[in-house]
């Protein structure tokens, strides 16, 4: 096996099992080794640091899944890292809940592979060189440790030009329906895991649609940024009076629509406003609406550090609409999906908005991402969901 030598004082990062090598942490490599081949790290001294996945045209030349020397890094481990993965599901698939999260990329070992379970049958990516060398591998043993019937890749080529891959060929496996039923927290979704958002399902949501849904009986709830509905149909089956989900796209809406009839759940009940959420919050201001309850889910407003000012002013101006838009006591959810922006960020964007609404605001709960989406304690990055549930007196 080819290896790189890390420099001296560049070491202690890799031994504290931080996953990412920069290239300026590297003091030279073997020759010719290929992107995606898997490497050993080494010190000055020629001390083993770690196994990891090299690509020399990323800014994280190595990606490293292994800490312990005597381990064989060969196909059948990736197999095995394969079946520790979906064992450690286990608990999460029940009668309820069909669907989730198999792989999470460093978390799971497996860098740069996302796979997701839908009621027999696989949605992943595969984000880096590695990914893409060994998917097939991986592809065949999560389908054999699922008994899936079916695979489809949605990588999507923004992640892979950082990789230095400019052309995906996605590739799929037995036979995909259009829409695939799934069942979360006993409501039935029909989901799209071809033409949806990332694998088709955002099932990191699914705890805290729980814990929402909680407090939605005999509520009005506004639903902002619904997607295909995960917190709509929630506090629907938690006896919501009404919801009004708010989405700008209509194909996510039409999925909403179609699982609203798939749970029997009456069409006067809920309301979809498709549009920008920005605009249609100010729009309700000026109708005077006024909810009980408010999901704020909004995509990954700072996408990088560059982007964090223009992030923090949108999540204030969410966060101050709702707040205007909250009934007494009413109770409002913030998300943040952006590993720019900590829970603390989060916090302050939310006493900024507090002032200016000139409304007394109580943090109540503290919110995460569920155990299918593991956080690597080693690694900070990989805890990326962030909300808080607050009320507003
Ligand atoms: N809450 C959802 C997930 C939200 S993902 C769930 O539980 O499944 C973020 C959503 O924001 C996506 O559906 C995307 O279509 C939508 N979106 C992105 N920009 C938007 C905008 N400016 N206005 C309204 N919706 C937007």
């Amino acid at each position: 096996m080819k290896s790189i030598v890390i420099h001296e004082n560049r070491k202690k990062s890799v031994m504290n099992r931080h996953p990412w090598i920069y290239s300026g942490s590297i003091k030279s490599a073997d020759k010719n080794i290929s992107d995606g081949e898997i490497i050993r790290a080494v010190t000055v001294q020629g001390e083993f640091l770690c196994y990891g996945f090299y690509n020399s045209r990323s800014k994280i030349t190595v990606r490293a899944f292994c800490w312990e020397e005597k381990t064989i890094p060969d196909e059948n481990y990736l197999q095995q890292l394969v079946k520790n993965s979906v064992a450690k599901r286990a608990k999460i698939l029940t009668e309820e809940t069909d669907c989730c999260r198999l792989v999470f990329s460093e978390s799971d070992f497996l860098p740069g592979v996302i796979a997701d379970f839908y009621n027999g049958f696989i949605s992943a990516s595969f984000n880096t060189a590695s990914a893409q060398l060994y998917k097939k591998i991986i592809l065949d043993a999560l389908v054999s440790e699922t008994d899936s019937e079916g695979f489809i890749e949605n990588t999507s080529s923004d992640f892979l030009k950082k990789e230095g891959i400019s052309e995906i060929k996605n590739i799929s496996g037995g036979s995909i329906p259009d829409f695939i039923q799934i069942r979360e927290n006993g409501i039935i979704y029909d989901a799209d895991i071809i033409q949806g958002q990332k694998t088709g399902f955002y099932a990191d949501q699914r705890s805290n649609r729980r814990i929402a849904s909680g407090e939605a009986s005999e509520k009005t709830v506004l639903d902002v940024f619904s997607y295909s509905g995960g917190f709509t149909l929630n506090a629907l089956k938690n006896n919501a009076m009404h919801v009004t989900s708010i989405d700008s796209s209509s194909q996510a809406l039409d999925r909403l629509k179609s699982s609203m009839s798939l749970n029997g759940f009456s069409v006067q009940r809920q309301t979809s406003i498709q549009g920008d959420a920005f605009q249609t919050l100010r729009n309700l201001q000026a109708e005077n609406r006024k909810y009980d309850l408010i999901i704020l889910d909004p995509p990954k407003l700072a996408p990088s550090r560059h982007s964090l000012n223009d992030a923090l002013k949108a999540y204030k101006e969410i966060n101050l609409s709702a707040m205007r838009l909250a009934s007494d006591n009413g109770i409002i959810f913030i998300f943040s999906c952006s590993q720019a922006v900590n829970i603390e960020t989060l916090k302050e964007v939310v006493r900024w908005a507090a002032v200016d609404a000139g409304r007394d605001v109580f943090f109540l709960r503290y919110l995460s991402q569920p155990e299918d989406h593991p956080v690597l304690a080693t690694f900070p990055e990989s805890e990326y969901l962030k909300g808080i549930m607050y009320s507003v007196i």
